[in-house]
């Protein structure tokens, strides 16, 4: 009797989405590449230009092909974080650099609007879960402004005067520190 080898082939997986606990998930669905988590190996920071999330968002929603727009997460002057795109997924921001990076918008102009206590707070709490969860190291090269991760988008004054890179990262820094402290 000849036996019969039936290859059974598993449904795929369905990826988990990755959202970060502390945002209000707003799904851009249609502005996202598919992709894996285990790409992103940077983040990258933005100012968006504009005064609030609300706008940020609104941009993303209304941009067409060839030039759809989206970020991760957007934060808002009051430090409320937005999450649009499930870090198993691409979000375009940055174009050097989007397949490999985790973008971040917050809701600054380089003249006029810097980013708000509240926004660093937000921004630093928000990179220290992501290098935690994601294995980024926290250090400024992993770390980095639009312009410093796509320079050829030629937004040179991506964050320049709205945000302090520097800033956020011995921020999130200082946050991890505290977190991994055994209790007393
Ligand atoms: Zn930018």
């Amino acid at each position: 009797m000849a036996h019969v080898h039936q290859e059974v082939v598993p449904p795929p997986v369905p990826k988990i989405p990755i959202i970060y606990p502390g945002a209000k998930w707003e799904p851009l669905v249609n502005h996202s590449a598919p992709g894996d988590v285990r790409q992103r190996k940077i983040i990258v920071l933005h100012i968006t230009e504009g005064g609030s999330a609300a706008s940020a968002i609104a941009t993303f929603k209304a941009s067409v092909a060839p030039h759809r727009v989206s970020s991760h997460f957007v934060i808002d002057r009051d430090g409320t974080v937005y999450q649009l795109v499930d870090l198993n997924y691409t979000a375009w921001h940055a174009s050097q650099a989007n397949s490999r990076s985790v973008g971040i918008e917050h809701a600054a102009t380089t003249t006029g609007k810097p980013a708000t206590e509240e926004q660093y707070k937000a921004s630093a709490k928000l990179v220290a879960w992501l290098c935690d969860h994601l294995g980024i190291p926290m250090g400024r090269q992993f770390i980095l402004t639009h312009n410093e991760a796509s320079p050829k988008d030629g937004h040179t004054l991506c964050c320049t005067g709205g945000l302090d890179p520097d800033r956020v990262v011995a921020m999130a820094r200082e946050l991890s520190q505290t977190a991994s402290r055994p209790p007393v």
